[in-house]
C-alpha cells in the first residue's frame, strides 16, 4: 500500500455539493489501486474568507504544499463580489495556483457515451472526438510586463506584452509530448508564428523538444486555423499544447463539443502537487438544491488517478462508470428524452453503484 495525502478544499456555492460525491468515488477507487488515503479538508474562496478574512488561508496552503494532490470544488458567488478585488474568492484560488507552480493546466473535451446528442454540433461530427488542450497557465501575455494604460502622444493606450522564455517553453512543450505519450501520440502545437515573433519563437522551442520525443507526431497549427478546425473537425486532434491566452479560448471552444460545463474536468500541473478541479463555477444560481452534476468533479479524480499517480487504469474504470450511468440517468443540465432524472446526490450514488458493480 502507497500512501497519498490528498487535500480537500470544497469552496463555495456547489463545491461542496459535488466534492462530497467525488471524494466517495475516490474513497471507492483507491484500494482497488493499492492507494491508502490521507484526506484532509480545508476551506478556501469565499467560505474561507468568512471564516478568517482571507480567501488562501496560511494553513490551507500549508496543507496544499504539504499534499501529494489538491482537489478543490468551486470558489466564488455574489455574496462576496462586493469585496475589494484582493480578497475576493477567485484571488484565493489563483494564489494557490501561483504558489504550487502549476504551469500547466490540462483540458480534456470527450464525448462520453450517447451525450452525443447533447451537443450542438452535429453527432457525426463529435461522435468519438477525443482531444486534450494544454494550456500554458502562468506566463505569456496575461503576465507579462510592461503592461497598463496610460497617456502617450495626447492620447490614452492600453497595452500588454506577450512574453515566453525559452525555458518556458521548454517545460510546457515536454508536458505536450508526455501526455501526447500517454494519448495517442499526436501533439499540435498551436500559434501565431506568422505574426507574431515571440511565437515564432515558441514554434522553434517546441520542434526542438520534440527532438527529445521521436515516437510523437508533431504538427503546427495557426491559432486562426485551430479554432475553425475544432469545431469542423475535432476528431483530427489528439493533443494540443498552446500559450495561455490561445489555451484559454481554444479550450473552451472545444469544451462546448460535450454539450455542458457540468462534464468538463481539469487538472494544473508542473509543480510537485497536482490540483483537480471542475472546469464549471460555483454555480450559485442551483447551489444547496442538489441539481448540480457532479460528474466534472468525479472526472477530476480520474484525472487525479492518471496524472498525478500515473493511474490510468483507475482514470479508466470511473470513465467507465460515468458512461455506464449516463445510459440511464441525467442530472437536469444533460437530461434528454427516455432517461431519468436525478440529483447530485443520487448521480454519485449510482456512479458508485456501478464501480462496485464492475468490481465485485
Ligand atoms: P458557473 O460555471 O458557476 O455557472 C454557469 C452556468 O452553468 C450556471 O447556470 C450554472 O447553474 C451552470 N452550471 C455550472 N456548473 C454546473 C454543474 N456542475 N451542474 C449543473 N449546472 C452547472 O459560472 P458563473 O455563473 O459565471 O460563475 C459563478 C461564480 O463562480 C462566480 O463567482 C465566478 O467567479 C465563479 N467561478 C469560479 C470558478 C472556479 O472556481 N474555478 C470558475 C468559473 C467561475
Amino acid at each position: 500500500m502507497t500512501t497519498k495525502k490528498i487535500l480537500i478544499t470544497p469552496g463555495d456555492g456547489i463545491g461542496p455539493e459535488v466534492t462530497e460525491q467525488a471524494v466517495q468515488i475516490l474513497k471507492k477507487v483507491a484500494p482497488i489501486f493499492d492507494l491508502q488515503l490521507e484526506l484532509t479538508e480545508k476551506p478556501v474562496g469565499g467560505t474561507a474568507y468568512d471564516l478568517t478574512g482571507t480567501p488562501l488561508p496560511d494553513e490551507t496552503l500549508d496543507a496544499a504544499k504539504n499534499s501529494d494532490a489538491v482537489l478543490l470544488g468551486a470558489v466564488g458567488g455574489p455574496k462576496w463580489e462586493p469585496l475589494d478585488f484582493s480578497v475576493r474568492p477567485e484571488r484565493g484560488l489563483l494564489k494557490l495556483r501561483s504558489e504550487l507552480e502549476l504551469y500547466a493546466n490540462l483540458r480534456p473535451a470527450a464525448i462520453y457515451g450517447d451525450l452525443v446528442n447533447a451537443s450542438t454540433l452535429k453527432p457525426e461530427v463529435v461522435d468519438g472526438a477525443d482531444l486534450m488542450v494544454v494550456r500554458e497557465l502562468t506566463g505569456g501575455i496575461y503576465f507579462g510586463k510592461p503592461r497598463g494604460v496610460e497617456e502617450r502622444n495626447g492620447e490614452r493606450v492600453g497595452f500588454n506584452t506577450l512574453v515566453y522564455s525559452e525555458s518556458e517553453i521548454r517545460r510546457i512543450a515536454k508536458v505536450g509530448f508526455e501526455i501526447a505519450m500517454k494519448r495517442r501520440r499526436k501533439l499540435t502545437s498551436v500559434d501565431k508564428a506568422n505574426v507574431l515573433e515571440s511565437t515564432e519563437f515558441w514554434r522553434e522551442i517546441v520542434t526542438e523538444v520534440g527532438k527529445d520525443f521521436p515516437d510523437a507526431e508533431l504538427s503546427h497549427m495557426y491559432a486562426d486555423n485551430a479554432a475553425m478546425q475544432i469545431i469542423r473537425d475535432p476528431k483530427q486532434f489528439d493533443t494540443m499544447v498552446t500559450t495561455n491566452m490561445f489555451g484559454d479560448i481554444l479550450s473552451d471552444a472545444a469544451a462546448m463539443m460535450t454539450g455542458s460545463l457540468g462534464m468538463l474536468p481539469s487538472a494544473s500541473i508542473g509543480g510537485s502537487v497536482g490540483m483537480y478541479e471542475p472546469v464549471h463555477g460555483s454555480a450559485p444560481d442551483i447551489a444547496g438544491e442538489d441539481k448540480a452534476n457532479p460528474l466534472a468533479m468525479i472526472l477530476s479524480v480520474g484525472m487525479m488517478m492518471r496524472y498525478s499517480f500515473d493511474l490510468t487504469e483507475a482514470d479508466e474504470m470511473i470513465i467507465n462508470a460515468v458512461v455506464e450511468t449516463l445510459e440511464k440517468y441525467r442530472t437536469v443540465d444533460i437530461m434528454a428524452e427516455g432517461k431519468t432524472q436525478i440529483g447530485c446526490r443520487e448521480m454519485g450514488e449510482k456512479v458508485l453503484q456501478s464501480l462496485e458493480q464492475n468490481n465485485s
